[in-house]
């Protein structure tokens, strides 16, 4: 047991003082508003529900800055993909396990208190197996073992090159599965996560893309979801919704919302590019949109229709995919310029009057949990006890009352406003430090410099 007392907490109903707050077998056992902090409490400041990170493929933080070179001609997402393709033919069980400690390390620090690890790298360079086939899946449990991050794992069905079933290639080859031998991996990946992963752990699964599989085999891969999270990537990039219609006859989300059983259990990752009829079908599915502005960004996507999708009372959540950067308040920020830029407006990412901040940050710390099967999302008796604490003392806060203070977190803050941090009640992050960071970057930079001569 452990208790917390905060000087200021957002619960659900609103902001209280003087919070005292009680964690047993990783949930919220008690809440005590108006209390009195009381000798073995862990103190701090403001105290708010932790943000789950709903798509990851950690082993592209390693990747972090080697893609932002211009190359003879035009640079595209797919110019990036060849890299990351090459990239991947070099990784070792070692160096998987190291970059993801890392990243789940930093995403703590960070204030995510969970992550949805979309993982496709299944095979040993050229596709043949390892002896135990569930062997990236376990180095990645590993690294949430080590680091204390509530993991949603998600082993990733990858059968086909591109639209139309094109045969796998090159560094595609670690990542393919027909249905029959994904059904193994996927049952031997659930058993090893009951035998040696913490109880909040989940296993789901996510069809790469309509892409990387075809109708009937689709269909066969939801029948597995036993009502875990299934998530898939949908409609990213412009050439990838004209090979869909080409190939299927409709576009990415039109397609998908009309041939499969699309609901809250779901999980859209990007549906940047959606006509409108789309995004408000989407909204009333009750999928979640996963949304990663950074990683957006970066590659040159474009930004999601944000205004239509909450007007239909959609849902989101935020991932921090490639990993490029990983920050919680500059994600949420993100989000929000780019429908500032997008909608040439102010105040965009929020449905009625009131915080864009809190819309932002709430929105999608609820959003989050639902796409990743997590009791969590906000604080409350019951719920597994993810949680951050933030310094409402810092200058770029220090202004603000509490109505105002998730505006300052996602608008002028820096990374360092976070202090503290729990996962299912695993106190991992103290003063802004992960208790681990000594031993896992040494770890991390023995294994890049291993990486890179190798490169
Ligand atoms: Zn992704």
């Amino acid at each position: 047991m452990q208790t917390i007392f905060a000087r200021q907490a957002r619960l659900p109903g609103g902001w209280v003082q003087d919070l005292r707050l009680r964690i047993e077998n990783g949930a919220i056992a008690a809440l005590q508003p108006d209390s009195t902090s009381q000798d073995g409490d862990t103190r701090v400041d403001t105290l708010l529900p932790g943000m789950a990170n709903l798509h990851s493929h950690s082993f592209q933080r390693a990747m972090a800055g080697m893609t932002e070179h211009r190359a003879p001609g035009k640079d595209s997402f797919w110019t990036w993909r060849d890299l990351m393709y090459r990239f991947v033919e070099k990784l070792t069980p070692d160096h998987i396990e190291a970059i993801a400690a890392l990243t789940f390390m930093e995403m703590l620090e960070a204030g995510f208190t969970s992550v949805g690890e979309f993982h496709y790298l299944h095979h040993r360079p050229g596709g043949a197996r390892y002896a135990d086939p569930t062997e990236l899946s376990q180095r990645v449990f590993a690294a949430a073992m080590e680091t204390g991050i509530g993991l949603t794992h998600l082993p990733v069905l990858y059968s086909y090159g591109g639209a139309g079933q094109q045969p796998l290639s090159g560094g595609q080859l670690r990542f393919g599965n027909s249905v029959d031998s994904f059904v193994a991996l996927l049952e031997n990946t659930r058993a090893a996560a009951r035998r040696n992963m913490p109880a909040d752990t989940v296993v789901g699964l996510a069809p790469h893309s309509l892409r990387a599989t075809c109708p009937e085999e689709l269909i066969k891969a939801i029948s597995l979801q036993e009502g875990a999270p299934l998530h898939i990537h949908i409609a990213e990039q412009p050439a990838e919704v004209r090979a869909i219609q080409d190939w299927l006859g409709g576009r990415p989300v039109e397609w998908l919302l009309e041939n499969t059983p699309v609901d809250s259990s779901w999980c859209l990752i990007h549906a940047t590019h959606m006509t409108g009829k789309e995004t408000q079908q989407m909204a009333q599915s009750g999928a979640v949109a996963g949304l990663c502005p950074i990683t957006e960004a970066n590659l040159g996507d474009g930004p999601f229709n944000g205004p239509d999708f909450l007007g239909n009372d959609g849902r989101f959540g935020i991932g921090s995919d490639s990993n490029v950067r990983i920050s919680l308040p500059e994600e949420l920020r993100m989000l929000e310029y780019s429908q500032r830029l997008r909608h040439m407006a102010r105040n965009v990412m929020i449905h009625e009057a009131g915080s864009v901040g809190a819309s932002l940050f709430l929105g999608g710390a609820q959003g989050g949990a639902l796409a990743l099967g997590r009791d969590s999302g906000q604080i409350e008796v019951g719920g597994l006890a993810d949680l951050i604490a933030i310094d409402s003392d810092r200058p770029s806060l220090c202004a603000l009352p509490p109505s105002q203070l998730l505006d300052g977190f996602c608008f002028a803050a820096g990374d360092d406003a976070v202090t503290d941090v729990w996962s299912a009640g695993r106190h991992k992050v103290r003063q802004g430090r992960h208790a681990s960071r000594d031993s896992i970057v040494a770890t991390y930079k023995h294994c890049i410099s291993d990486l890179c001569a190798a490169l």
